[in-house]
């Protein structure tokens, strides 16, 4: 763990996920689960404390089963079964990395989501690329098959900046242009969809600008990989919040980093109209952030309303509103 002072949470009971949530998309109503496991076995990105949420140690594939048992069982999404559209599959890493989340596992989940949400169409699993396995993914695909309904299977990848320096040399992301593309063709070709992560302004050392032209340039080269790949290609924006623990919240302490504003989020995804790239803004700071390192400041909610309204209706007057000050 690279220059990081926060703890894992060895305190969690292994039968419960680590969080659960609902989000209305353009796809229809989702619900987001972060699994408890092993930590990210990368942890290193400098701005990143999501592991300070799971274990140290190895959570076996019965204590992941209880979870998804305990998830379908929750009287919410017993309510929501048949609403919801989309689900998102998180251990705060890579559920494709066996290491850290049990194949078994993986396997008993989309057993239970084949059982219980007869309208399902999308299964959405975050991970970093190299643990992306084709194969596997046939499978898993073949498996949703036998749902109720179609379930198109989506791989998310945490790309965070498109300037490659600020990507790997300060993100330390460990991503390369040429990895992502390789993974995309694969994608592409096994007709899986894609959604990329991105941060706006990731790190210190950037102006406002310089952070909402790095997402246009992200949107602009989303577009062309999407188009000449014929690959679906989502953008998942989140504003950096200053996630307590990490090096960011130390150049935030000393003055030489503030949270993005909202208005600029409107703008960097507004670049997104007419290019082929779907987006949806994260609006949520998991309560990670530290003592004023919110990205929704005081008198901002109403806007951040705004925001999620643009999430569930992709209609970019609102973000133009927004960037207009109406
Ligand atoms: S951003 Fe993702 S890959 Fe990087 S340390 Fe955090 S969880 Fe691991």
């Amino acid at each position: 763990m690279d220059d990081k002072n926060y703890s894992f949470d060895e305190g969690h009971d292994h039968n419960k996920p680590a969080d659960v949530w609902f989000q209305d998309t353009q796809e229809g109503k989702a619900l987001f689960i972060v699994f408890y496991s092993q930590a990210c076995r990368w942890s290193r990105c400098i701005g990143c404390n999501l592991p300070s949420l799971m274990s140290e140690r190895h959570v076996d594939f019965e204590s992941l089963m209880a979870q998804v048992d305990h998830i379908i069982s929750m009287p919410e999404v017993a309510a929501s079964r048949a609403e919801l559209r989309k689900v998102i599959v998180s251990n705060n890493g890579s559920v494709l990395d066996e290491a850290t989340f049990s194949s078994t596992a993986l396997m008993y989940l989309v057993a239970r989501l084949n059982q219980s949400l007869p309208n399902l169409s999308v299964l959405s699993l975050e991970t970093r690329p190299e643990y992306v396995d084709i194969p596997e993914l046939e499978f898993l695909a073949r498996a949703l098959k036998e749902g109720a309904c179609h379930t198109n299977l989506e791989i998310a990848i945490g790309f965070e900046a498109f300037d490659e320096r600020i990507r790997n040399d300060m993100f330390k992301k460990g991503l390369s242009l040429k990895v992502f593309e390789k993974t995309a063709a694969l994608l592409a070709e096994h007709r899986f969809a894609l959604k990329c992560y991105f941060m706006l302004k990731p790190t210190p050392g950037l102006t406002d600008e310089e952070a909402v032209g790095d997402i246009h340039a992200a949107i602009d080269y989303l577009g062309v990989v999407g188009a000449s790949m014929g690959l679906p290609i989502n953008m998942h924006l989140n504003p950096t919040y200053v996630a307590r623990g990490t090096a960011l919240e130390r150049s935030f302490d000393k003055g030489e980093f503030s949270p993005p504003r909202l208005r600029d989020l409107a703008r960097a995804a507004f670049h997104a109209k007419g290019k082929g790239v779907s987006i949806y803004l994260g609006l949520s700071d998991e309560g990670l952030a530290c003592e004023g390192g919110s990205f929704v400041r005081k008198g901002e909610e109403a806007m951040t309303r705004e925001l999620e309204r643009f999430n569930r209706t992709g209609d970019f007057a609102v973000l133009e509103n927004i960037i207009n000050g109406a």
